[in-house]
């Protein structure tokens, strides 16, 4: 996170917010080079930035984790003098947390897995330890058949894991053409019984939890998750895809694998909001202080990782630009209001 970011977002404001024009540019420059000397001699960003990585880490929609970051922004923008900081609440649905996470291969060798349950996964009966059934190749019928085998057991739900995710997103830079938001088509893992279908035969037959491998390289796990998923769904870890394509292969190969998984994870239902982080520097002028100049990011993270670049370096650039703001007295023409999103 580079103060550069917090400037580029300073200079996008300045110009939006209509800083004075003509007879008044000095003033203008004044206000500019007092920026310029907050930014650079006293720079929060850094502090900000191992705030909400380090110690607040994942921030999921609806986790505590995301609230007490929520309000520590407010906190912030009090701090600095923003007008309005408030929590905006939104319905968004039931918050869940992981609060423990197993998976372990304990034979032919014991050997710790590189997984992570999927967000709003409900937790395991417990630890889970056995021989896991592979059905990547299983009809529907061939699954229904399984019958009581399912029961509480560990599965491998689909084939091996063979075409990845390569290649980030088109970049701006990447040329002048137009730019396709959104993330990237991703291989999704490939089954005889379509993804739908098996978790509902699964579910039916009250299996333990469901292994699925990710569409990353070299130990990189790429776990979401449906805020939607009922109670009484299957537990779900998605596993690194070299380490999922080992488990197949070693059961293929008729090796007795062992495993040990378990999920510990919590749902919150009693508030069903989340809350968007927001405040503002009022417009100075009577005239257009009405028109407000909005500067955001989204403060929420998935719950794998801290969510350093999704989206904690915008969130460090747009609150270090509004306290900067806020410490040199500036007196923008529009209001300039920030706002730290919840559920991107
Ligand atoms: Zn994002």
């Amino acid at each position: 996170m580079g103060i550069g970011a917090a400037f580029a977002v300073l200079a996008g404001l300045l110009h939006a917010g209509g800083a004075a024009q003509g007879p008044n540019n000095r003033a203008q420059e004044t206000v500019i080079n007092a920026i310029k000397a907050e930014g650079l001699r006293s720079s929060e960003a850094p502090v900000l930035f191992h705030t909400l990585t380090d110690v607040f880490g994942a921030r999921l929609t609806g986790s505590p984790a995301h609230l007490e970051a929520a309000r520590w922004a407010l906190e912030r923008f009090r701090r600095w003098g923003l007008q309005n900081p408030q929590l905006e609440p939104f319905e968004f649905g039931r918050g869940w947390e992981l609060e423990k996470l197993t998976v372990e291969m304990i034979a032919p060798r014991y050997m710790p897995l590189i997984g992570y349950a999927e967000a709003w996964s409900p937790p395991t009966a417990g630890v889970l330890t056995g021989a896991p059934i592979y059905i990547g190749d299983s009809t529907a019928i061939d699954i229904a058949r399984l019958d009581e085998r399912l029961r509480g057991a560990i599965v491998l739900t689909h084939r091996q894991q063979t075409e990845f995710l390569r290649t980030d997103r088109m970049q701006p830079s990447d040329g002048n053409g137009p730019v396709q938001t959104g993330n990237p088509p991703l291989p999704g893992p490939s089954s005889a019984t379509p993804a739908l279908e098996m978790l509902t035969r699964l579910k039916a037959h009250a299996a333990g939890v469901a292994l699925r491998p990710g569409a990353m390289e070299h130990g990189t796990v790429r776990v979401q998750g449906n805020r939607d998923t009922a109670r009484n769904e299957v537990p779900s870890v998605v596993l690194a895809a070299e380490h999922y394509n080992m488990l197949v292969r070693l059961v293929q190969a008729g090796v007795p694998v062992q495993l040990r998984i378990e999920v510990g994870a919590r749902f919150y239902e009693n508030d069903r909001n989340s809350y968007n982080v927001l405040a503002e520097i009022p417009g100075a002028d009577p005239v257009l202080r009405d028109e407000v100049v909005l500067v955001g990011a989204h403060l929420d993270s998935w719950h794998t990782a801290t969510g350093a670049t999704d989206n904690a370096d915008g969130v460090t650039a747009v609150m270090e630009a509004m306290r900067i703001l806020a410490s040199v007295n500036a007196r923008p023409r529009r209001t300039i209001r920030v706002a730290l999103w919840a559920g991107e």
